[in-house]
């Protein structure tokens, strides 16, 4: 009788190679191609990104690096739980097999699973039940991603918030994050007339609207990172920082107050490359958002004193795809700007 459990060959390419030692090959599903990764350090958030094979450093990649924190170590400290669990699952399952294998073949049993031992009056009946092989999940993973593209090697990755670095090269590509992110709310823009068309103009209204307060507070969120990036690489500590952060509350969301919080934050003047017919444009924008969010779109008093555009109290604020439009670009390029000054 063969000592192996496991024979070699198989789905899994299972090979023996010791006494009692086998290596199988057990490939992790994807979605369209894309691997989960975690990142090795647990306080990172959220730590978790995906990168398709065969894109990027394809040979003799020793490091490969998180998105978020850029811890770096080797491609393998990646591996996400679910994977590890998913394989181990998988294994669990063909030893399983092996072993019923193994003892049908040690009893006797053909392939009827049953013998039975003398005639007549005294008959024994040996029966052998195959334990069932457990069910294997897939690595839950979820769909809430952003995709991209590095630009630098051509890494084709999917990360779930605002990321820094390519996980292959460890190249900064921040910048190429954060048009991602205008770039979906451009997208949405780009359907409206159509969603007119189908759904009616409440609902081509909403995604206009929708549209501002994602413009809104990408802004805010990037501005917020560039800031903490700011006070790190000037030696602040991680507690001074989340003080600072506190103080900052929602005031990137404003540009008038975003203008005055960035100054007293960094030292820095965050419309340094930008006109003051932009900053004047993007304020005005912004601010339409206010009476959008709080009074269901009805201009109030308060938005009046503030910005004198000429919408009558009481009527229905208009704000157009094309302003958001107009916004996104304004943003960019304060944003793009600013960063390269912090960094
Ligand atoms: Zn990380
Ligand atoms: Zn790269």
């Amino acid at each position: 009788m063969s000592n192996s459990i496991l024979d070699d060959g198989g789905d899994f390419q299972t090979r023996k190679v010791g006494p009692d030692q086998y290596e199988m090959h057990i490939p992790i599903p994807t979605n369209d191609g894309l691997v989960g990764r975690e990142c090795p350090n647990a306080e990172c958030s959220p730590g978790y990104f995906k990168v398709k094979l065969g894109t990027g450093l394809t040979e003799g990649q020793v490091l490969a690096y998180c998105p978020y924190c850029r811890q770096e170590g080797e491609p393998n400290d990646f591996t996400t739980q679910a994977q590890i669990d998913y394989a181990l699952s998988v294994l669990k399952n063909e030893v399983v097999k092996g072993i019923d294998k193994s003892f049908q073949k040690a009893l006797g049993l053909g392939s009827s699973h049953k013998k039975t031992y003398g005639s007549g009056m005294f008959k024994m009946e040996m029966t052998y039940k195959s334990s069932k092989p457990d069910y294997v999940p897939r690595p839950l993973e979820e769909e809430l991603r952003r995709d991209i593209i590095c630009p630098n090697c051509g890494l084709e990755h999917a990360v779930f918030g605002l990321a820094t670095w390519c996980p292959d090269c460890g190249k900064d590509i921040f910048m190429c994050h954060v048009e991602t992110e205008f770039g979906v709310i451009q997208k949405v823009l780009s359907i409206v007339d159509k969603r007119r068309e189908e759904l009616g103009a409440r609902v081509a209204g909403r995604d206009i609207e929708n549209g501002l307060e994602d413009v809104v507070s990408v802004f805010e969120a990037v501005l917020k990172i560039i800031t903490i990036k700011h006070l790190a690489n000037n030696g602040m500590s991680h507690d001074e920082i989340s003080k600072r952060l506190e103080k900052i509350r929602n005031s990137y969301q404003n540009i008038n107050s975003a203008g005055e919080t960035f100054h007293a934050q960094t030292g820095l003047d965050l419309f340094h490359n930008t006109s003051q017919d932009e900053v004047e444009t993007l304020r005005t924008i912004f601010e339409k958002r206010h009476p959008l969010t709080h009074n269901l779109g009805v201009v109030d008093k308060k938005y009046l004193e503030r910005v004198r555009t000429g919408d009558t109290e009481g009527r229905e604020i208009q704000v157009t795809a094309q302003e958001v439009e107009i916004a996104i670009g304004i943003s960019k390029k304060i944003i793009s700007s600013v960063y390269n000054l912090c960094t």
